[in-house]
């Protein structure tokens, strides 16, 4: 029988909203329901509490850590720094990131952490004894490990978190080989991989490139075919947010609205993220900056100004059957995990909208956290080996063609077919093929069965098949 979540853990929202889009893409599967309810049941909820010193006193600290799903292993997840985060969201995240991994093909099961604290109270030394400490406590339960359960950045953590967390646990497991790859979003120095810092972000923006490339899809929206000129609101200037735009304004898309919890603000000509961000950094605030012709103090009123495409990439809940009526967007991509309230996808779908859903679009950052763990068990950064063969491989070829045509190729031209691959361009060669094959791969199951009614629907059925087969290949199930 199924589980009801919401009696069991209470008065959940975003874990029963994960479950209810599952629940619902479900009935396009041809499952078992008990195997239905293995997937969608988190196997793994550990909640603790530690003490820190804080000035001249103690304070306890609440965290978790879950593990979604085990029918790949290691886990995989990030830790959230937040003084909002609840036991409810742990799990929901935990559960997005078992589909997520499904999604992508990357064999991994799905877990989250979170830490309960507001990191801007706590000085540096006091969040490295907090995640050090975090840390020992996962290992004391044996929840994490390079083939148990590898944590990684999430909202409030990045890179130093991560070098914490690497270092504590080598320093209790000396002479284990892959410690490292006990985590991933590590700076490059530690064992991190090139690329991984913007990852999520990249891949949000190509996401939003390939939805935009299909012309009979655009057509249905209104919209030309084709990321140039598209203006685009982005919500969160954080690492996802920020990337995200970044690569959206390279790619020749327009940012007019940006969005951060002081405020918003607007242009419908564009805004320059880069000055935005120093603005930001020396001010204290995105209001303010010069380049805008709108602000407001109101931050949500900045995701409801006309654009075509709105990327929310702050935290969940943003989009609800609040606001959903005020957005002016075609497209909602989402680079946060659940921004978008079922009640508010429906009305959006019903208003003619399409939304890239979260488990699709923010998967850039575990694409790249696999490559970087399997970095970690190879020991040996990718391109490493064969650059040079390569190089010279390409030169002999050059040289060949040049002596039998007689044409000589320029050195920009030489230079360009000669070189060979760097750890960075493999990473984001690799992430690119992975967001274009899964983008039409949730495009089709759209696009074939006439029932399923959103890209994340047909994004759950995948995630749903895949998981089945490999308990069916566990043999866990006939
Ligand atoms: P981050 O901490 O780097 O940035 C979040 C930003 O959002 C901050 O600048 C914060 O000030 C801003 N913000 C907070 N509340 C806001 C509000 N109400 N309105 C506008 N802005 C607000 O976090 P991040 O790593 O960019 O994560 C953002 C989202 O993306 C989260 O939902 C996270 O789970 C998801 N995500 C992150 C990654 C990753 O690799 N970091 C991967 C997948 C998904």
């Amino acid at each position: 029988m199924a589980t009801n979540n919401n009696a069991v853990y209470g008065d959940t929202h975003f874990f029963g909203d994960v479950c209810k889009n599952f629940d619902y893409a479900a009935q396009f599967t041809k499952h078992d329901a008990g195997l239905l309810d293995q997937i969608k049941s988190c196997n793994s909820v550990y909640r603790f509490r530690f003490p820190i010193r804080k000035g001249n006193g103690f304070e306890v600290i609440d965290a978790w850590r879950v593990e979604h799903s085990h029918h790949q292993s290691p886990t995989k997840g990030g830790i959230r720094y937040s003084d909002m985060v609840n036991e409810d969201e742990v799990m929901a995240l935990a559960a997005l990131m078992t589909y997520k991994c499904a999604i992508v093909n990357v064999p991994f099961g799905g877990a989250k952490g979170g830490i309960r604290i507001n990191p801007k109270n706590y000085t540096v030394q006091e969040l490295e004894n907090i995640t050090r400490r975090y840390t020992v406590e996962l290992a004391k339960k044996n929840f994490i490990g390079p083939s148990i359960d590898v944590p990684a950045p999430d909202y409030g953590s990045g890179e130093r978190e991560m070098s914490w967390i690497a270092d504590t646990y080598a320093t209790m497991n000396p002479g284990q080989l892959d410690a490292l790859g006990c985590v991933t979003g590590k700076p490059i120095a530690l064992h991190g991989i090139a690329g991984r810092r913007e990852a999520t972000g990249r891949g949000v923006a190509i996401s939003i490139r390939e939805c935009v490339s299909v012309g009979e899809d655009m057509q249905k929206l209104g919209l030309t075919p084709g990321i140039s000129g598209k203006k685009v609101i982005v919500q969160g200037l954080g690492n996802v947010g920020y990337h995200s735009a970044k690569f959206l304004a390279e790619f020749g898309a327009l940012i007019v609205g940006l969005c951060e919890y002081e405020g918003a603000i607007y242009n419908p000509d564009g805004l320059d993220i880069d000055a935005v961000f120093n603005h930001r950094k020396a001010t204290g605030s995105i209001l303010g900056y010069a380049g805008a012709t709108q602000e407001f103090k109101n931050s949500g009123e900045g995701l409801e100004q006309p654009c075509d495409i709105l990327v929310p990439a702050a935290l969940e809940n943003q989009i609800t059957s609040e606001n959903v009526g005020r957005i002016k967007a075609k497209i909602i991509a989402e680079g946060a995990n659940g921004p978008t309230t079922p009640e508010a996808e429906a009305a959006f779908y019903e208003a003619g909208g399409i939304i890239i859903p979260d488990m699709y679009a923010n998967a850039g950052g575990v694409t790249v956290s696999y490559f970087e763990w399997l970095k970690n068990l190879s020991h040996v950064a990718f391109g490493r080996m064969n650059r040079r063969f390569e190089e010279n491989s390409n030169l002999n070829l050059v040289n060949m063609v040049e002596g039998i045509t007689g044409v000589s190729l320029t050195p920009v031209q030489r230079a360009t077919i000669i070189k060979g691959a760097s750890e960075l361009e493999l990473v984001n060669s690799g992430l690119e093929d992975t967001m274009i094959r899964s983008y039409h791969e949730i495009r089709e199951t759209y696009k074939n069965n006439s029932k399923i009614d959103t890209l994340r629907t047909a994004a759950f059925v995948g995630a749903i098949n895949k998981i089945a087969v490999s308990y069916q290949n566990l043999g866990v199930w006939p």
